[in-house]
């Protein structure tokens, strides 16, 4: 377990467990459960081209995510999304969602979400439907087929709009994630804009952030993007909340909404109710900073000896929520010319 208190600030309150309340008196509420770290794609903001990928004897076994997240349920948590790398890779991904529905037939979990690439989802989005998911986030970034083929390096456009059909057709909601990058025009996000607001689909544009890899990524500011849309649009703020960190503004001209999601140039960390495991089992309670906990180890060691494994995840979480760190550090890093954590997003599940 690492130790290191990140040097933001000092927590005010000591953790009030088991309902899961940081130093900084924030609820968390919310999981970002990553399932593996592998991909089809290897978008440049993400990930190398030559990533290596964790030996899969590492990762969490479906038991062991169930059993962690029937954990973070019980001390309070709401929200599951099941993230990656890309989760549907994953050969069981769909077993660990029918699995986690029965926390939410039993009352404390009020829903199962997935952020994807899209590129499964004309073969797997009627079983997500049926299963229950109702929402998913689907990563796009650019309606030009040789754009799309040079951020994701091995991706096809094609084949993700048609993936995209496909959860609409399963009657899922979808949100388009779109990453913002230095190169990219305000074309771009008109075009990516009037695209999904036809579909009925919300999209969020989201700053790209110095995670390794990415340290030589500028980012583009969405406040000037904001700005400049406001020149060709009549924007209004949004009363929609998702209690995640987008903000959201109505386009009159399209009737849909646009999601700000703006690490480097808006300060969402204050309301920030969300930690993330990754598909080997650690819990990172920030994006922005290296400081993590071992749960897989803790969890498996007590199992070893026969307990079952409650008192030494209370302990965990109880660290967890007292280390929590108050912000993310993106700006210095980016102000240093360096990444702002050493593993890459697709490491964490973002
Ligand atoms: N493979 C799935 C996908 O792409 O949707 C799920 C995992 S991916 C890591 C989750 C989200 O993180 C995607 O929306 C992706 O665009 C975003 N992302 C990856 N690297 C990023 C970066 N450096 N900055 C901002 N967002 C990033
Ligand atoms: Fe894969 Fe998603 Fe990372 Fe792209 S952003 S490389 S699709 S994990």
């Amino acid at each position: 377990m690492n130790t290191i208190l990140p040097p933001s600030a000092k927590p005010q309150f000591a953790p009030q467990n088991p309902a899961m309340v940081d130093g900084f008196g924030r609820h968390i509420r919310y999981l970002r459960l990553s399932v593996t770290d592998r991909c089809d794609l290897r978008c440049t903001y993400c990930m190398p081209r030559d990533m290596q990928f964790k030996p899969r004897k590492e990762l969490l076994t479906l038991d062991e995510m169930d059993m962690l997240a029937g954990a973070f349920v019980k001390r309070g948590v709401e929200h599951i999304r099941i993230t990656g790398g890309e989760p549907l890779v994953r050969g069981d991904c769909l077993e660990l969602i029918d699995r986690l529905m029965r926390y939410k037939r039993q009352g404390g979990l009020k829903e199962v979400t997935m952020t994807s690439n899209g590129t499964q989802l004309t073969r797997k989005a009627d079983d997500l439907a049926r299963l229950g998911v109702e929402r998913i986030n689907i990563s796009l970034d650019t309606l030009d087929a040789d754009r799309f083929a040079a951020i994701t390096r091995l991706g096809r456009l094609d084949v993700v709009l048609a993936g995209i059909d496909a959860a609409l057709n399963a009657g899922l909601k979808v949100k388009i994630n779109m990453v913002t990058m230095a190169d990219t025009s305000l074309n771009d996000i008109i075009a990516m804009t009037q695209w999904a607001h036809g579909k009925d689909m919300d999209i969020s544009l989201i700053e790209s952030m110095p995670m390794a890899h990415g340290k030589d990524l500028e980012f583009l500011s969405l406040a000037k993007v904001e700005a400049d849309l406001a020149k060709h649009w009549h924007l209004t703020p949004s009363q929609h909340n998702t209690s995640g960190p987008s903000r959201y503004i109505d386009v009159e001209q399209t009737g849909g909404r646009i999601g700000f999601i703006a690490p480097m140039t808006g300060n969402f960390c204050d309301s920030c109710n969300r930690v993330r495991v990754t598909a080997t089992g650690r819990l990172y309670p920030c994006l922005g900073h290296d400081v993590f906990f071992d749960f897989a180890k803790v969890m498996r060691r007590n199992m070893a000896n026969g307990g079952d494994g409650e008192r030494a995840l209370d302990a965990l979480v109880a660290s967890a929520m007292h280390q929590k760190p108050q912000a993310h550090d993106f700006v210095t890093a980016i102000a240093e010319g360096s990444a702002a954590v050493t593993r890459t997003m697709s490491a964490t599940g973002g």
